[in-house]
């Protein structure tokens, strides 16, 4: 059965969600970051169904979401007085805690850690829906486990229609890449994924943060850490260089090369809109993501550019590498593990 898709400005849809949440059942809604899948936290059986839609591996553990102080304190236990400070400066908002988990919350949830992370969203939609539910809702993103996250109701329906109950649709996301993972059960916090939350503006605030994009130890403590994430079905190929114009360059070679192989199709490119016209040939589709002097733009536009260029079915795409400055650093890492944790890099 195809989910029913409702809109979320109606405040009798989001009670009908809220009702489907305390039945057990699945229902996909809209946060700031991406589209996420909820159940009821409390309910190990719902979330049981997360990770078996979502073909999510159950060592993955899921955020969950609060939208209330009271809420914080049904999940997590031993909150630190620097938690607190991070709450007043960034939530709701996409910072996402990790925090001493309460027994109350089923180890399912978070993959049988003792740990749990936890954030309020800002999305009035997704507040409204927690709030009305009453409980705090699990949610990873809503799309198929490792492929691009859901920006819009259109790619929730593409890789989970036919298997949740509901989705709540309220347009594209706002910021369209994931929220910022922080872990404060260590010294010094340590952020396991980068997002929405900038690096300094954390840095702002922490004296000292640490910052592990790499999955050596292959420990997961954050599923964002694993190699090989939000890919999309084409080979991804991320430039990265000190000298834009010389990556640039590169890539062009490369994509001749690629067109002397033969039979390659169509390829892929990504880069910011002012480096477009590089690329006009006729088996290259060539997306501007974001500009030059607007990496938020890029942000909102990264997955969905991934998802339409894997529909135009191109078997390359080739990025150029952002700055790791601000949300930069979160569209890195993306691409990053989309590329299967590969960098071509171009002195
Ligand atoms: P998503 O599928 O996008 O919701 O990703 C969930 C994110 O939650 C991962 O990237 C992890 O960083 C994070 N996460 C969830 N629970 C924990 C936990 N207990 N410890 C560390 N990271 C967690
Ligand atoms: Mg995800």
């Amino acid at each position: 059965m195809q989910a029913k898709v409702l809109k979320a400005n109606i405040s009798e849809n989001i009670k009908i969600a809220a009702n489907l949440i305390l039945r057990g059942k699945l229902v996909a809604f809209p946060t700031e970051t991406v589209y996420g899948l909820g159940a009821d936290a409390t309910n190990s059986e719902a979330v049981s169904r997360i990770f078996t839609v979502k073909e999510r591996p159950a060592f993955d553990p899921l955020i969950v979401h609060v939208a209330s102080m009271e809420m914080l304190c049904m999940v997590a236990k031993g909150i630190p007085d620097i938690a607190w400070t991070l709450i007043d400066a960034f939530w709701p908002g996409p910072l996402t805690l990790v925090l001493s988990k309460k027994d109350e919350i089923p180890d399912i949830v978070t993959a049988g850690l003792p740990t749990i992370a936890v954030r309020m969203p800002r999305n009035k939609v997704a507040l409204a829906l927690i709030k009305e539910s009453g409980v705090p809702i699990a949610a990873p993103s809503a799309n198929s486990f490792s492929r691009p996250s859901p920006t819009s109701v259109n790619h929730v329906i593409d890789d989970l229609g036919s298997k949740i109950d509901l989705i709540l649709d309220d347009g594209p996301a706002q910021i369209g890449i994931e929220s910022t993972v922080l872990d404060l059960t260590c010294s010094p916090p340590s952020i396991l994924r980068p997002g929405g939350v900038s690096r300094e503006s954390l840095e702002r605030i922490l004296r000292k943060v640490s910052v592990s994009l790499g999955n050596e130890d292959n420990v997961f403590r954050a599923p964002g850490q694993m190699k090989q994430h939000y890919a999309p079905r084409a080979k991804m190929m991320l430039f990265v260089g000190k000298r834009r114009k010389k990556v640039i360059i590169s890539m062009r070679e490369r994509i001749k090369e690629l067109g002397k192989m033969g039979k390659v199709g169509k390829i892929g490119v990504m880069v910011p809109e002012e480096y477009l016209t590089y690329f006009n040939n006729e088996n290259v589709v060539a997306v501007g993501l974001g500009s030059l002097t607007s990496t938020e733009a890029a942000a909102k536009k990264l997955f969905e550019t991934m998802r339409a260029l894997d529909k135009i079915g191109v078997n390359y795409i080739l990025a150029l590498a952002p700055s790791k400055k601000g949300i930069g650093l979160a569209i890195f890492d993306r691409l990053f593990k989309a590329a299967g944790s590969q960098l071509i890099e171009v002195d």
